[in-house]
């Protein structure tokens, strides 16, 4: 039975306690965002969103979750509209917006890694979405230590030796994992911290990242998180690029040059269908000949596998799936399809 304030008051030296957790069964957070953004609630403590999400549960709302890094695009907010369809018109959808630093490399573009609350709160609200959850670095990461996330000046820093991650040890094994050693425990850590604060009945994540899916609903098979994982299809822009939020880095004729990943999964589709049967060796490399065709592109990796089992293909056919990542100028692209 819930505590009443008025009636039972708190005994002296219990006050402060007794307030904090008062506050907290209230969900009351921090308001800092929420007299501009009326209509997406802004939640940025964990006890905050843990709290809300139980009121939830206790009204039988289902709880729909897009976990992102934020700066939106249409293909983020087109996982908040499957997420509606998953939850209907009764249930809620959060999304959470945090730029994970455990799932970047040391060298890689955390702290460039671009933001913009105020324009994604915007978009949020638009898409009809019922919280935004953005915990700080030091709320996420407590025992890491951490930077000030609204001191523009001082360095992101990304925590590396965490008492505690998930793992997955099979599917991560393979292209991102290769390429990115200790990405995916990074994503797979956050994952599953989010899902123990969001607790959602279902939460949507984008084929774009196909590998990540893969991994995230082994993780929830494996440590039985009571959640239903639905992957939407990848966005596209009209010549085809991927919609993500690092295509903002491809200025001038990056941008042109981007599409060779598409025309790459286009060349494959083309292949596959003349031929039936084609060796992934032989397509590989006649891949690898058409992205040398754009000067500022490099070919890091293509794969070709089993969509669920990620396990390489050397024949490839129909419904083989194809995987690629690569460098156009300094941006790193990845991308994927069923062939
Ligand atoms: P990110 O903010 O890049 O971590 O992405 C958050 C979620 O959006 C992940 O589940 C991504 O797979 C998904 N996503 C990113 N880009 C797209 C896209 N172009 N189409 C559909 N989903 C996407």
């Amino acid at each position: 039975m819930r505590r009443d304030a008025a009636s039972n008051p708190p005994e002296a030296g219990a006050t402060d306690i007794f307030q904090r957790r008062n506050k907290i069964d209230n969900c009351i957070d921090w308001p800092r965002f929420n007299a501009n953004f009326s209509g997406v609630r802004i939640v940025t403590s964990i006890a905050a969103m843990q709290c809300q999400a139980r009121q939830w549960q206790r009204a039988g709302k289902r709880i729909g979750f897009v976990p992102t890094m934020g700066y939106l695009h249409a293909g983020h907010l087109s996982l908040v509209k499957r997420t509606w369809q998953a939850v209907g018109k009764s249930g809620v959808v959060v999304m959470s917006i945090y730029v994970n630093p455990t799932q970047f490399g040391p060298k890689e573009d955390f702290s460039k890694y671009p933001r913009d609350l105020r324009r994604d709160l915007k978009l949020c609200r638009e898409a009809g979405v019922d919280v935004v959850f953005t915990p700080s670095d030091k709320e996420m990461y407590p025992q890491a230590g951490s930077s000030r996330r609204d001191d523009r000046t001082a360095q992101r820093a990304v925590p590396t030796n965490l008492s505690t991650y998930v793992v997955e040890r099979k599917l991560s094994q393979s292209m991102e994992g290769v390429a990115r050693p200790t990405h995916f425990r990074g994503v797979t850590t956050v994952v599953a911290k989010l899902f123990n604060m969001v607790l959602p009945d279902v939460a949507v994540f984008g084929a774009k990242d196909w590998q990540q899916a893969t991994i995230i609903k082994r993780m929830v098979a494996d440590l039985n998180f009571p959640v239903k994982i639905i992957v939407a299809p990848t966005l596209r822009e009209r010549d085809g690029l991927a919609m993500s939020s690092r295509n903002k880095y491809l200025v001038g004729d990056l941008r042109r040059q981007a599409t060779v990943l598409w025309r790459a999964i286009q060349m494959a589709q083309a292949a596959v269908k003349r031929s039936k049967v084609v060796p992934a060796a032989k397509l590989k490399s006649d891949l690898k000949k058409l992205i040398k065709t754009e000067p500022d592109a490099r070919l890091d990796y293509v794969e070709f596998f089993g969509p669920d089992t990620l396990a390489p293909i050397s024949k490839v056919t129909r419904g083989t799936h194809m995987a690629l990542a690569g460098f156009v100028g300094k941006t790193r692209l990845i991308d994927n399809a069923q062939l």
